[in-house]
C-alpha cells in the first residue's frame, strides 16, 4: 500500500518517513487511535515504505518487486498476527490457516472493522481469538533471517485479543528482538494488551481522518457530489468505515425506493407483464437484501398509512419518501393496508425459510395488486 492511498494523516505519515529517513525506527510500535482512522492502512503503508528499493521523500515507489509483493501481501518478510476463529479438530487454530481469506479481505478495503472481518469470519458474536498457538508461530516465523527485505516485518492486529500464553511468547521475543524485524501492534483498544508489552512498545497516537481529506476521499471513492460528501464526512467523525456504510446505505435506500414505488405502479395497473419483469428483478437481490426490501415496503406502506391521519411528527421518512407518500397516501386506508402489510410479512416468512423466490414474490405481486384495486375501486 501506498502512503497516498492512506486517507489523510499528513503530520502521521510525515513523523514515520523521517523517522525511517533518519535511521530511528523503534523496534516495536504501537499504533493506537479511533477505528476507521487508517491503522491498519498506515501500518501496511510503512511496512511497504521500510522495505521499497527506491523510497522517495514521500512515498514508496510502487514498482520495485518489494512493493509489488508488499502490495498483495504475499512478501515473504511480511507477516501477521489476526484474531481467528477456531476450526475445530485437535489443535486451536492459528493465523496461516486463514491468510488467504485475510489476503481477500484486505484487498477489498483496508479501511475494516473488527466486526467486518468477525462477519467475514462468520464469527457469532465475541468467538474471534489470537490463540495460544500463534505465540509459537510468531517465534517460527522470526526465527529465519530475513528472505529478501530491509525488514522482517511483524504486524499484530488486535493485540489485546491474545491469551496470556501467546502474549508472554510475545513479550520475549519483545525483549530479545531479532535483528531487522519490525513490530507494528495495531490496536483501537490499548488499554487491554498486557502492560508488560505495552511498555515495551513506541506508542503513536493516530487521530481520526480530518474532515478535509475525507471530503475529498468521499468524492474520489464515491464519485457523490461535495455538498453530499460534506454531510457525510461530518456525520461520520473522521471514521472512513462508518462514511462508506452511510453512502452504501443510502444507494439501497434510494433502489428500495424505486423499487417500491413500481411495485406500486404495477399494482394499481394491474399489468401482468409489468408484474413478471418486476419479480425477475427482484428475485435476484441477494436474500439479505431482498427481506430489507420487503421490510423497508412495510414501513413505507405504515408511513402513508398514518400520513392520512395528518400527524406529521408520526412520520418518519426522508424528503424524497414524503413527497412520494403525500401522492400515495390516498391509496392506503382502513380497508387495505392491514391485509397488505400482512402479505409482505407471508412474503418475508417464506423467503426466510428459503422459499422460491420467484413464486414468493409473483404470488405477493398478484395478491396486493388484486387488493389495491379492489379497494381503490378501479375493478
Ligand atoms: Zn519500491
Amino acid at each position: 500500500m501506498l502512503f497516498k492511498d492512506v486517507i489523510g494523516q499528513k503530520s502521521i505519515k510525515e513523523h514515520l518517513i523521517s523517522m525511517f529517513r533518519e535511521d530511528r525506527i523503534s523496534h516495536a510500535q504501537l499504533f493506537t487511535g479511533p477505528e476507521g482512522a487508517g491503522l491498519i492502512p498506515l501500518a501496511l503503508a510503512f511496512a511497504q515504505y521500510v522495505n521499497c528499493q527506491n523510497p522517495g521523500p514521500e512515498d514508496s515507489c510502487g514498482v520495485c518487486p518489494e512493493c509489488k509483493k508488499m502490495s498483495r501481501l504475499v512478501h515473504p518478510d511480511l507477516h501477521f498476527v489476526f484474531p481467528v476463529i477456531n476450526k475445530g479438530g485437535h489443535t486451536p487454530s492459528v493465523c496461516n490457516d486463514f491468510l488467504s481469506q485475510w489476503r481477500q479481505f484486505v484487498a477489498q478495503s483496508p479501511y475494516f472493522t473488527k466486526h467486518e472481518w468477525s462477519s467475514f469470519l462468520n464469527a457469532e458474536r465475541g468467538q474471534v481469538r489470537i490463540f495460544s498457538r500463534e505465540g509459537n508461530e510468531i517465534i517460527k516465523k522470526l526465527s529465519f533471517k530475513a528472505f529478501e527485505a530491509k525488514y522482517k516485518i511483524m504486524i499484530i492486529w488486535q493485540p489485546e485479543k491474545m491469551g496470556k500464553e501467546a502474549a508472554n511468547r510475545l513479550l520475549k521475543i519483545l525483549e530479545e528482538p531479532p535483528a531487522r524485524t519490525l513490530f507494528l501492534l495495531i490496536s483501537d483498544y490499548p488499554a487491554g494488551i498486557l502492560p508488560t508489552i505495552l511498555s515495551r512498545t513506541q506508542q503513536l497516537k493516530i487521530p481520526k481522518i480530518d474532515d478535509e481529506s475525507m471530503v475529498h476521499a468521499l468524492q474520489e471513492t464515491f464519485q457523490i457530489p461535495e455538498e453530499e460528501a460534506k454531510s457525510v464526512a461530518r456525520i461520520s467523525r473522521g471514521n472512513f468505515v462508518e462514511a462508506r456504510n452511510i453512502i452504501k446505505n443510502s444507494e439501497e435506500k434510494q433502489l428500495f425506493h424505486s423499487l417500491f414505488v413500481s411495485a406500486m405502479r404495477n399494482a394499481y395497473s394491474g399489468n401482468l407483464a409489468a408484474i413478471n419483469e418486476w419479480v425477475d428483478k427482484v428475485a435476484l437481490l441477494p436474500k439479505e437484501q431482498l427481506k430489507n426490501l420487503l421490510e423497508y415496503s412495510i414501513r413505507i406502506l405504515r408511513e402513508s398509512y398514518i400520513a392520512n391521519f395528518n400527524i406529521p411528527e408520526l412520520v418518519y421518512a426522508t424528503p424524497s419518501e414524503n413527497k412520494f407518500i403525500e401522492n400515495f397516501k390516498s391509496f392506503v386506508n382502513d380497508r387495505n393496508v392491514e391485509q397488505m402489510v400482512k402479505e409482505y410479512e407471508l412474503a418475508l416468512a417464506h423467503i426466510e425459510q428459503n422459499g422460491n423466490n420467484k413464486l414468493v414474490l409473483f404470488d405477493m405481486s398478484m395478491q396486493i395488486s388484486g387488493l389495491f384495486r379492489v379497494t381503490n375501486n378501479l375493478v
